[in-house]
């Protein structure tokens, strides 16, 4: 069997010729143009449907004799067709559907999936950064304030002492009345001063857990009337009216007497701070189930409720005191709170803004096993 190639402008065609032997000679002329279209067409249709691949066949003068293009684009490679067969090309290009729908697109749907978990640990990440350099700003801002807070409270005491000292050593008080009440204010002044200090140390030994605590038997009802005596000796011109009721005896507990000398010291403090125009206060020592309850109760400036959620934290200061021009620290409550923790004890409060507040100390009472 043999074949000739036939090429002409209107049609390609192959001529095949069988046994010359026997003086019969049969000619096929294929029309190839006609057939390669339709079989092209049925190879095509049997494409993936999901495929992104363009394809396109054109004939020798540029002609589209077929196409399937799911979107058009550029940048085609072209195949030219085998030698003997039309002088045509196949044009194929990948019609690229951009990063999420290939993404959207993987058969299994796991590279979405890691996609998406990358993605939620990166926002993650960056939410978390975003959320501990802000705590860390604020941090530093309270911690600048609070410094230049102490230095206030601690150079003001000090600055009326020398100055009363001054006034004592040069004979220009005359009275011995005067005498007496530049004594106390002077008196009072390094108490408070003391107890700034002891807030301070304290305040830093907690920080590193450096504080120890020498649990003895208290009796509570004892200390505290010690304390209010003593408050309403330094008092005398304030004009506060201190009352203390404690209805029944109240059992001994075990704590640090300097550790709850400072809960009290702190809590009055703040009561005769933050009372505003009025001069009453409420303190309260009774127990109840398994606890014993010490309370302090004022009816000064109180506490907004975004306020009292943050009371207790290091070196926070109300936003009210702040307007008023109350001078502080910041770290009284924080001290409290502490203290309440190493005594497995807590804290209560209750407030209103211009009503006053109360604030509750619960001290857990172990009960004597008999012997
Ligand atoms: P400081 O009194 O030095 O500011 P504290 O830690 O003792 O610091 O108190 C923190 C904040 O709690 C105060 O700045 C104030 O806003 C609020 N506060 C505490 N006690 C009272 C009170 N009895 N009445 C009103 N506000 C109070």
């Amino acid at each position: 069997m043999s074949g000739i190639p036939i090429n002409s402008a209107e049609f390609t065609g192959m001529y095949l010729l069988w046994d010359k032997n026997n003086g019969v000679q049969t000619g096929m002329v294929i029309d190839f143009p006609a057939y390669l279209k339709s079989i092209s067409e049925k190879l095509i249709q049997k494409l993936d449907p999901n495929s992104s691949i363009n394809v396109k066949i054109e004939d020798n003068n540029g002609r589209l004799i077929f196409s399937r293009v799911i979107k058009e684009g550029t940048g085609y490679i072209s195949f030219p067709f085998p030698e003997n067969l039309p002088k045509w090309k196949l044009l194929l290009n990948e019609n690229s559907p951009g990063f999420v729908a290939t993404l959207f697109k993987a058969g299994s749907g796991i590279y979405l999936f890691i996609f998406i978990l990358i993605a939620l640990f990166m926002i993650l990440g960056f939410v978390f950064t975003i959320y501990t350099l802000n705590m860390e700003l604020r941090l530093n801002k309270l911690r600048s304030e609070f410094i230049s807070n102490v230095s206030h409270e601690l150079k003001s005491p000090l600055t009326s002492i020398s100055m009363m000292t001054e006034m004592l050593h040069h004979n220009r008080v005359l009275t011995e009345e005067r005498k007496s009440a530049y004594y106390s204010a002077m008196l009072e002044e390094s108490e408070h001063l003391s107890h700034l200090i002891d807030n301070i140390l304290d305040f830093s030994r907690m920080d590193d857990d450096r504080k120890k605590y020498d649990f003895i038997d208290l009796d509570l009802d004892e200390l505290l009337l010690k304390f209010i005596e003593s408050t309403r000796e330094s008092l005398p011109e304030s004009g506060f009216d201190i009352r203390y009721s404690c209805p029944d005896r109240v059992p001994i507990i075990k704590a640090d007497k300097n550790a709850i000398l400072q809960v009290i010291y702190n809590l009055v403090d703040n009561a005769i701070k933050f009372s505003g125009t009025s001069r009453q206060i409420d303190i309260s020592l009774f127990s109840k189930d398994d606890e014993l309850l010490f309370c302090v109760k004022d009816y000064g400036i109180g506490i907004s409720g975004k306020d009292q959620e943050k009371i207790f934290d290091r070196f926070y200061r109300g936003d009210e005191p702040q307007r008023l021009g109350i001078k502080g620290s910041g770290i009284g409550l924080t001290i409290v709170k502490r203290i309440m923790e190493a005594h497995k004890g807590h804290l209560t409060l209750e407030s209103r803004p211009g009503e006053g507040s109360t604030f509750c100390v619960h001290l857990p009472i172990y009960k004597k096993t008999e012997p």
